[in-house]
Parts: C-alpha cells; sequence; structure tokens
C-alpha cells in the first residue's frame, strides 16, 4: 500500500508588526526548512505572505494621500487586530456604565478599568507609541499622524477602549517636552510598569474656560502652590478631571503666583497620586460616562517637590495651550467610534422597510445618510491636516500651535450634533432604545461636548491669533 500525505499548513502568528522586519521572515523560512531536514519532510513551497495592502477600509484616506509609510501601517493593521481579538464592545459599554456614585472608593473606580486589556495593550508596544525612542517606545517618524491613524482605528474597532490608548499617549507627549531628570525618571517606569494610567488637571470648580481664554484675568485659579525649599505646597481644588481616580500621575496645572495675570501665573507639575495630601474628593456621575470616569481632587499641604516640576515657575501657559492640542488625539478615537455608529445607521436605513422600500431609499433618509457621511470626512481631513502641522511646526521645545486643535474642537462639536440630529430621524422612534448602539453613542458625546472649552470660545481663542 503506497500513501502520499500533504499537509497545507498554515502559521499565522498573533502579531504581525515584528514579523515584517526584514532578518525575520528569512530566518522564519530557515527554521521550517531545518524542521523538515530533520523530520526528512519533503516542503513543496514556502513563503511568507507579504502584508495585505489597504486592509484598513475606513482609513482610506490615509492610504489615497500615502500618508503613512509601510512601519506605520502594520501599526495601524496591529491595531486592528488587536482590538478585533481582545475587545468585546458590549464589555466596555457595560464597564463605562457601571454606576458610580460621587463618594465611589479608588477601588471601585479601578474595578471599571479593564486592566487586561492594557496590559497586554503595553505587551504588543501600543501603548508606548509616544514614548521618545531613547526609553524604548515609538520612535516613530510623524509621531502625531501615526498616534492619530492608531487613535482612530482604535475608536472603529474597540469603542470605548480608544481612551485607554489616548490618555498614555497624550499625556506621555506632554512628558516628551519635560526637562530630562523627569523623563529620566518617569519614561522607564512606565515602559516598566504595564499598568500605568495618567490625567491632566487645570480646571476648577470657579474657574474653567477662564482659565485658558485670553482675556487673562488676574481674578482666575484658586488652587495655588507655593515654595518651601525644595518643594511646592499645593492648596485648593481641582474639577472634572478624566481618570484621575485611577491614575498613578497628574499632570498639574496650579497658580504659583498669587496675583500676576493667569498668563503669568502657572506652573505645571507632575504629581504622583500617591504624595500625601492629594485625594479624590468626588466622582462626577456624567451621563454619558467613561470607563476611566471623572474626578474632583483636594491638595491639603500637598507637597510635590521641586523636581518634578515640568515648566519654568509661573511659565505654563503655552505648555498648556500646547498640551491641549494633544485632545485632537481624544477626538479622533471618537471619530473612529463615530464613523462605525455612521455605519450602523446606513446598514439599518438599507434593511428599514417602510412605504414598501429600504429607508434609505426615500430621498430624505438617503440624503441625511450622505450628509453624515460627507461631515465625517471633513472632520477627518481637519484632524489630519492638525496633525499633520503638529509633525512639521513644533517648536524647539517641542511645542505645538493650539490652532488647529481649537479648529477641530469647534468643528467635531458641530460635526457630532448634527450627526446626533441624523439619527433621531433615521432611527425614528427605535432612537433612543437601549438596545442599539446609537443611544450609549449619544450620551458619551453629549458628555464630552464640552471637553476642553466650547466650540464657540475655541474660535474665540483662534480669532485672537489670526
Ligand atoms: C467629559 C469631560 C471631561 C473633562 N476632562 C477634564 C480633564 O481631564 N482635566 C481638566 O482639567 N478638565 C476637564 N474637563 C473640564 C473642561 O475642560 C471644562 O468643562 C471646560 O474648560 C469648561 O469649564 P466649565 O465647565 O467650568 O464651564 P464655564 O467656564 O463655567 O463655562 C460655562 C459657559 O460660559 C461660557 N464662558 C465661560 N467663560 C467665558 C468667557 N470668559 N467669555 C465668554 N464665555 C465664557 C462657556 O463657553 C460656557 O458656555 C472635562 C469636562 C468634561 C465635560
Amino acid at each position: 500500500m503506497v500513501y502520499d500525505t500533504k499537509y497545507h499548513l498554515v502559521w499565522m502568528q498573533k502579531f504581525r508588526k515584528w514579523v515584517q522586519r526584514q532578518d525575520i521572515p528569512k530566518r522564519v523560512l530557515e527554521i521550517f526548512s531545518d524542521i523538515a531536514a530533520h523530520h526528512g519532510f519533503e516542503i513543496q513551497e514556502l513563503r511568507v505572505a507579504p502584508e495585505k495592502k489597504g486592509v484598513i477600509k475606513m482609513l482610506d484616506f490615509t492610504f489615497v494621500f500615502d500618508l503613512l509609510n509601510e512601519e506605520q501601517k502594520s501599526l495601524v493593521a496591529l491595531m486592528k487586530e488587536f482590538c478585533q481579538r481582545e475587545v468585546d464592545r458590549k464589555r466596555m459599554n457595560e464597564l463605562a456604565d457601571k454606576p458610580v456614585p460621587p463618594n465611589a472608593t479608588k477601588k471601585d473606580l479601578m474595578d471599571r478599568i479593564p486592566w487586561d486589556i492594557i496590559s497586554k495593550a503595553h505587551d504588543v508596544g501600543l501603548r508606548q507609541v509616544a514614548v521618545p525612542k531613547e526609553y524604548g517606545g515609538g520612535g516613530y517618524g510623524d509621531r502625531w499622524i501615526t498616534m492619530h491613524a492608531l487613535a482612530e482605528a482604535a475608536g472603529y474597532y474597540g469603542g470605548k477602549v480608544g481612551r485607554l490608548f489616548t490618555l498614555p499617549w497624550k499625556h506621555c507627549s506632554t512628558l516628551c517636552y519635560a526637562p530630562k531628570p523627569i523623563q529620566d525618571e518617569f519614561f522607564p517606569a512606565f515602559m516598566k510598569n504595564r499598568k500605568t494610567l495618567f490625567a491632566a488637571s487645570i480646571t476648577e470648580p470657579d474657574h474653567g474656560s477662564d482659565l485658558l481664554m485670553p482675556y487673562d484675568d488676574p481674578s482666575v485659579g484658586k488652587t495655588i502652590g507655593y515654595k518651601d525649599k525644595d518643594e511646592w505646597v499645593i492648596n485648593g481644588e481641582k474639577m472634572f478631571c478624566t481618570a484621575g481616580g485611577v491614575s498613578d500621575y497628574i499632570i498639574l496645572s496650579v497658580r504659583t503666583d498669587k496675583n500676576a495675570k493667569i498668563s503669568k501665573a502657572m506652573t505645571t507639575f507632575l504629581c504622583p497620586t500617591n504624595t500625601p495630601g492629594f485625594s479624590v474628593h468626588r466622582v462626577n456621575d456624567m451621563m454619558g460616562n467613561e470607563v476611566p470616569s471623572n474626578t474632583q481632587f483636594l491638595f491639603e499641604n500637598c507637597r510635590i517637590p521641586d523636581r518634578l516640576r515640568m515648566t519654568p515657575v509661573n511659565g505654563a501657559y503655552e505648555e498648556m495651550r500646547s498640551r491641549l492640542a494633544g485632545k485632537s488625539l481624544h477626538f479622533m478615537t471618537f471619530l473612529g467610534e463615530s464613523q462605525w455608529e455612521w455605519e450602523q445607521m446606513r446598514d439599518y436605513a438599507k434593511k428599514r422597510i417602510q412605504g414598501g422600500k429600504p429607508i434609505i431609499q426615500h430621498p430624505n433618509i438617503g440624503m441625511l445618510i450622505a450628509e453624515g457621511d460627507c461631515l465625517l470626512r471633513t472632520l477627518r481631513l481637519l484632524i489630519y491636516q492638525d496633525a499633520w502641522d503638529c509633525d512639521r511646526m513644533q517648536d524647539k521645545q517641542g511645542l505645538v500651535s493650539p490652532l488647529g486643535w481649537w479648529y477641530v474642537n469647534f468643528w467635531y462639536k458641530k460635526v457630532i450634533y448634527r450627526l446626533i440630529e441624523i439619527g433621531h430621524e433615521v432611527y425614528g422612534g427605535m432612537a433612543p432604545q437601549k438596545e442599539l448602539p446609537f443611544e450609549n453613542w449619544v450620551r458619551v458625546n453629549m458628555s464630552i461636548l464640552h471637553g476642553g472649552s466650547t466650540g464657540s470660545l475655541s474660535l474665540v481663542k483662534a480669532s485672537k491669533i489670526l
């Protein structure tokens, strides 16, 4: 009896990014050949399949304009694969919607966080893309473009998980222009710890928009720090801090000159949240809660060493404005999720039959679906343009102009308000039903509409520097 047994083996490794490196495909072929020789197998064909191009459908914009190089594209593909494998949208929504009372404990807040996903994201290198190369991080050219493309993919494929990426990317980007000793202390610790989270705090109970307004009011800002030998003693209250209750560090901006105009009075520190005198005072229960939750702090003689001061004394204003520009990363991940949401809406309109045909074929509905697509495209263009500018127009210190961010902030809100209106027309009575993802998406977007001040105030700020 004669046997002729043939096997077709397809080996799919978990993450492709590293395997695309030049030396690895060659070595893989050698290893397979060695194994075959050892066992006396005959290999008829052996090849490493090339990376497929254009797999990220919703990112066609970036492919068309060839904004991304091969490494960036493979990173985006990695984010897609990661989210598809590790992230369950429903689980993320349930975590975000877990009731969060004002007196929630740290444990309650920590229990909302999917630490398993965060740790795995760290293992594959996705959390570290904003860390400078010298500390073992990404070190990609066009860092802002790379992070924005990844943010969009995270929002599109992973929904609310996107913020768990954009928070560390934004804050690591801020630390990139902190003094070297802070970077030397912070980045290695971040690279080692698979779960570090951080937050940024500017807003106070009595001062929100006016902390960053060009009116430059000297009465603004009640949280005060004064210097005592080599420490800063901080007293006061901060408000609305995203992820503040689950973070290891807060990038904290406070008034350090009691009397000066606010633009000449603020200093930024890196405040470890285990510093005595720092406490979470209240948790804000928002209508569209986010997974990392939102908190209010008390500083009671909280002593931060001068070595953790990130800006010149009273010189934080430009840094704060530049730092807020990094918020467009958050809006990019929201855009990714909104793109997914729009696709749900379009598909619903194709399936819902009224008047004898799918409602998308009624011109009033079809036009709305097309308008939503058009608006999202304009928003995407604007955000990528901002990212492009940030990559090219950083000053020596690494600071960027906030102009693009102000426009993104204004336009995002316009687009989202209109999409919410469109969704209510398309879904009709189904719109507020919790069984559709639309209801949750509306709540979250209504909550973040005030994030980083209103769109109209953004235009006021822009008008001052045009
Ligand atoms: C979901 C969410 C997340 C947030 N995360 C953070 C965070 O992580 N860290 C942080 O520091 N803050 C955070 N914030 C706070 C946010 O930045 C502030 O809400 C924002 O700056 C507005 O401040 P406010 O809420 O005090 O509103 P106010 O400043 O009281 O403004 C109320 C209204 O008055 C208008 N207004 C105020 N001042 C002026 C003026 N001088 N001229 C004209 N109009 C004016 C405003 O446009 C607004 O319409 C968050 C907010 C939200 C909703």
